[in-house]
């Protein structure tokens, strides 16, 4: 039996990678310290889980950005237009790198970023290759080989970590017409057997491919494509070993393919789907060998050793102990680092606890317990572990009577509107009286350096609670102000009292913890720090009323209250796994339908609960996402109908395709929904109009993601392409998504000159 790690988190355990490279970019340091940061975060790695004992230690799932750009510039995939960058004569290796992935705007050049787009269901973003027809490959860059002799030097002879061929390709994106992207394989192929023979040279044993589309749906051509690039693969190197890792979900109707790729080692997701074990044992040839990814890599809950002897021992009882190898379900990356930093968090609570440098230790010991139970050393670790598997069962902590009551008695009844929109539309027309083409924002005004000042010092008590509810009163009369001023229909607080959508409220909650230090890499240099549901969620006292109503007191407009929704907390946070997402969603749910009621006692006639996350949320296999999509329709629909008929519900999203799912955000019912449309031209707009939306729409008609201050005109111009799809009488207008990130003086131009788009348009009936 053998221990694997598949990838281990690159940030460093106090973020060192994020600020190396913000002060690179900055210009505060130069290369060679960036670089030594690099390889400080490697050689930390490699001992943090050599010292642990592990088998097979990888090697190039370091990065100084992401590992598909790292691969794109492996395999020499730089789009033309960074030709330029590599030419200036100061420029390394490492800033052409940069400059695909963030845009280069120097030395008289504008060249945009490459594309970024979410790793599978996590919320890690990847720089997606582009690929053209006939398009040629080329060994580029070193990376890989370096790190393995950096590792050697550290004496480790390192198990590199690549993307595999296809799954490389499969990540990518056509950007010209009249080819497929897998037409590119014999182009590629030649590269990734000179980067083999490269590292065979070096002395490496082991390759671990990383091939996640095995455990996806894929077409017919895709699995054409495994048998030939591994075949010839393996007809190159036969005495290369080498490791097939899929993740994230099951092999499912891909086994029989799976198994037969000529692969020494195939590795599995026993964390995500814990089901195929059997069916795997059952087809697996005899020459391959079998790891068992059972330690979750992508939560951060401590493994049941028990639950996962289980595995361990009927593979064992298959395949006998040479062909087993015990590892983390997926690569690390998506675990905080080190849990021994989190001094501040409840004990009991981190006892149930695991980040990446424990997760390692926990491989080992699964694997000691598994070759020698009797005389184990780690007994011990077993007990403690069994001990801190069973108070999670049972913790007052955890477990609250009335919670899992409320929850079991909803009914169907709780999510459904007392009438249907009609009805609903008439009763808020009453009470409202908007406008045609009403106006509005979607929450957030400018977080100013001053705002977030604010916050810090509150936090260390530089600032008294009076003082900094003085100082954002301030900021939100003055932000009501001015929107009054410069004539929106229906005005926002601005959520200036807000640190992040989902931390403010998981602050609130009963249910959540908050990690000091647990960042995890959302992209480049950002990184998020997502809260941990452990129990159950309820709602001790009202969250938002107090800023609500405070706003709402300032003004004879109407104010939109403002809430995060059930499935968007859910999805952007570590969730309890000892009972279904569904069910810990519906606990959201109840605890923000009692917001969104408390909203409506207080006075407020329009709240939004924002769900961007919908989406993401979706399943990896198709034949998941109805199920998904019930519960999460569902969990909205109760935060949202405990409310009057007269009471309007709006909900925004973000980032989003709707086509494929149009029915289920209709089952949504809310009264408006606001959409992010400008940057695709309103084309997003068509799968509503397609479907005949009924309710209320608010298509985003400027980007807020730049700093470029539309025209009236533009604006104008978006404003009749919805109006050509979707009727008028149904359209709001808005900006794309909250303004948090902008700047008062750009926001200022661009709302002014949306509120006469607005007018001018309605000028027409
Ligand atoms: N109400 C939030 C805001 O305006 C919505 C943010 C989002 O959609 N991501 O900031
Ligand atoms: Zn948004």
């Amino acid at each position: 039996m053998q221990t694997h790690i598949l990838g281990y988190p690159r940030i460093g355990s106090k973020r060192e990678l994020k600020k190396a490279c913000e002060q690179y970019w900055a210009g505060k340091i130069v290369l060679e310290e960036l670089l030594t940061v690099g390889r400080n975060i490697c050689s930390q790695n490699w001992n943090i889980q050599k010292e642990a004992g592990i088998d097979l230690i990888p090697c190039n799932d370091f990065s100084y950005y992401d590992q598909v750009l790292d691969m794109s510039l492996i395999v020499g995939a730089i789009p033309s237009r960074y030709h330029e960058v590599a030419l200036k004569k100061n420029n390394s290796e490492l800033d052409l790198y940069f400059a695909m992935a963030r845009g280069y705007q120097k030395d008289g050049l504008d060249i945009t970023a490459m594309e970024m787009t979410k790793w599978f269901d996590t919320n890690y973003h990847y720089i997606v290759p582009e690929f053209y027809k006939n398009q040629q490959f080329k060994l580029t860059s070193d990376k890989i080989f370096n790190e393995f002799a950096g590792a050697k030097q550290a004496g480790i002879n390192a198990k590199p970590v690549i993307i595999g061929l296809v799954s490389y390709l499969l990540l990518g994106k056509e950007k010209e017409e009249g080819f497929d992207k897998l037409d590119l394989v014999s182009n590629i192929l030649p590269v990734y057997i000179e980067i083999l023979s490269k590292l065979q040279a070096q002395g490496a044993e082991w390759i671990q491919f990383d091939e996640p589309f095995l455990a996806l749906d894929i077409a017919d051509d895709a699995k054409e494509a495994y048998l030939k690039v591994y075949s010839e693969l393996r007809k190159q190197f036969p005495k290369l070993k080498f490791i097939i890792a899929t993740y994230f979900e099951g092999l499912k109707n891909n086994l029989p393919l799976a198994v037969s790729l000529p692969a020494d080692v195939l590795h599995i997701d026993l964390a995500r789907n814990p089901e195929q074990l059997g069916e795997v044992l059952e087809s697996i040839p005899d020459n391959l060998g079998l790891s068992l990814g059972v330690v979750d890599g992508r939560n951060i809950w401590k493994n049941d050793y028990e639950k996962s002897l289980s595995f361990i021992k009927k593979a064992l009882e298959k395949l006998g102990s040479e062909r087993i190898f015990i590892a983390p379900s997926s690569s690390l990356l998506h675990s905080p680092c080190d849990l021994e930093f989190e001094t501040n968090i409840d004990p009991e609570i981190k006892n149930w606890l695991a980040f990446a440098k424990q997760k390692v230790k926990e491989v080992v010991v699964l694997k000691e317990l598994a070759s020698n139970a009797e005389s184990s050393t780690f007994l011990a670790d077993f007990e403690e572990n069994k001990k801190a598997i069973s108070t999670r069962k049972t913790s007052l902590l955890i477990h609250n009577e009335n919670v899992k009551e409320r929850s079991a008695a909803v009914t169907e009844k709780d999510s459904q509107r007392k009438n249907t929109f009609p009805t609903r539309r008439e009763e808020q027309q009453k009470v409202l009286q908007l406008p045609l083409f009403p106006t509005t924002t979607i929450g957030s005004f400018p977080q100013t350096t001053e705002v977030r000042n604010w916050r810090a010092k509150f936090k260390k008590g530089e600032l008294t609670a009076e003082q900094y509810d003085a100082l954002l009163k301030e900021e939100t009369q003055r932000t009501i102000r001015w929107q009054e001023e410069i004539g929106i229909d229906v005005l926002v607080h601005g959520e200036f009292e807000r640190n992040d959508m989902v931390e403010y409220f998981g602050e609130q909650l009963e249910g959540f913890a908050f990690t000091k230090n647990g960042w995890v890499q959302s992209y480049g240099s950002r990184c998020v720090k997502p809260p941990i549901i452990f129990g159950d969620v309820f709602r001790p006292d009202p969250m938002t009323v107090y800023w609500s109503q405070y706003a709402q007191s300032q003004t004879n407009q109407w104010v939109k209250g403002m809430l995060t929704g059930p499935v968007t907390i859910l999805q952007w946070s570590f969730v309890r796994d000892d009972q279904p997402r569904s069910e810990t969603c519906k606990q959201i749910a109840l605890a923000i339908r009692d917001e969104v009621n408390d909203l409506e006692k207080a006075g407020i006639r329009i709240i939004q609960i924002d769900e961007p996350a919908i989406r993401e949320g979706l399943p990896l296999r198709k034949s998941d996402w109805q199920t998904y999509l019930k519960w999460a329709v569902e969990a909205f629909r109760i935060s949202a109908s405990g409310v009057e008929d007269a009471t309007q519900i709006h909900t925004h999203m973000c980032y989003s395709e709707f086509n494929d799912i149009i029915k289920n955000i209709a089952d949504m019912d809310a009264d408006v929904i606001t959409i992010e449309c400008s940057r695709s031209q309103m084309e997003l707009l068509n799968a509503f109009a397609d479907f005949k939306y009924p309710n209320e729409i608010g298509p985003g008609v400027y980007d807020i993601h730049s700093p470029r201050v539309p025209s009236k005109e533009e604006m104008i111009e978006l404003l009749k392409k919805a109006q050509d799809v979707i009727p008028a009488h149904q359209l709001w207008v808005n900006p794309d998504c909250g303004l948090k990130t902008r700047h008062w003086d750009e926001t200022e131009k661009a709302l002014i000159a949306m509120v006469a788009a607005a007018k001018e348009a309605s000028l027409e009936y």
